[in-house]
């Protein structure tokens, strides 16, 4: 099967058309956008099924000459499924309006009612085709469950959770977005040879400079490190990254508003009128609240150690 991610950005793209932030101002300046999320798959590399219709379609297809038309109105996009009715995933199939065959469009029956009624898609769609709309909406396909693959599927949901408790502690450590990190996983036999096949992925999504993959690793003392799922073990050096000093009173002063708050909330637990009175909901909500503290102080206090 081959997949072509044609755009992976939220609603709205990067740069968002009325956005200021530092990503939007850098894409601006770079010219260099994201498009909206939206993904072409094909069997056989001739017919494409595109997943879900973004509003950048119209560049979606012309940047990927898989997608180009075979001959006069002859598009290898085949059909086009949604995953849901967001404006994002739908705006497209206006741009499909000079297709030259009704192309099927799989949804879910609320997608469908959704774009017949109160979004009236279809009939807007209607006038450009003549007698009939240029799609034509059909019940969601139906998956097979004996084509799903359990071992890809846990080797990749490896792979995805190695990337994100990285990103995670580039973003708990306040590693600036440009800098390259070094990574240094631990894992068994198995797991480093799926975590080696994707090696070019890890190391563009986490922006690493390096990685080394070992069955049992030295991690340096001041690193940061996550344990992952099936007992890999990764770490961050953080020599030489950020100021040691500043970060662990950065997080100092967020365990000390976490203590005050904490002991905020067990008065007002402790208290029986307060506790009598207030809604079930309300009192449950501050017992969650004091669970995820003390959470999110354990992970403080493991940071503080890999600075100390
Ligand atoms: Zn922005």
């Amino acid at each position: 099967m081959r997949v072509i991610i044609l755009g992976s950005a939220a609603g709205g793209g990067v740069p968002q058309w009325n956005c200021r932030c530092p990503n939007c101002l850098d894409a601006r300046h770079d010219a260099r956008g994201r498009m909206q999320s939206s993904v072409a798959v094909s069997a056989d590399g001739e017919s494409w099924v595109l997943l879900n219709a973004s509003p950048d379609l119209r560049m979606q297809c012309a940047a990927h000459h898989e997608l180009w038309p075979r001959g006069p109105r002859g598009s290898p996009i085949a059909s086009v499924v949604l995953t849901d009715g967001e404006i994002d995933h739908t705006l497209g199939l206006l741009l499909l309006r000079e297709s030259a065959t009704r192309l099927p469009v799989y949804a879910p029956d609320g997608v469908t009612a959704l774009l017949g009624d109160e979004w009236p898609l279809y009939r807007v769609l209607s006038a450009y085709a003549g007698v009939e709309p240029t799609i034509m909406l059909a019940a969601f396909p139906k998956g097979a469950d004996a084509l799903i693959d359990e071992r890809a599927e846990s080797e990749i949901s490896a792979v995805i959770d190695l990337i994100s408790r990285v990103r995670n502690i580039r973003a708990e450590m306040n590693i600036k977005p440009g800098d390259r990190i070094q990574l240094m996983i631990a894992a068994k036999t198995d797991l480093q040879t799926v975590f080696q096949a994707s090696l070019d992925q890890i190391a563009r999504l986490t922006r690493a400079a390096q990685v080394s993959i070992d069955g049992n690793v030295e991690m340096p003392k001041a690193s940061a490190r996550a344990v992952l799922a099936g007992g890999a073990e990764v770490a961050v050096p953080l020599e030489g990254l950020i100021d040691f000093e500043q970060e662990r009173a950065r997080l100092w002063r967020e365990q000390e508003k976490l203590q005050q708050e904490a002991a905020k909330l067990e008065a007002q637990l402790g208290n029986s009128d307060f506790v009598a009175r207030a809604p079930a909901e309300k009192v449950a909500e501050l017992r969650a609240r004091i669970v995820d503290i003390a959470q999110r102080t354990t992970a403080l206090d493991q940071m503080l150690e890999a600075l100390a």
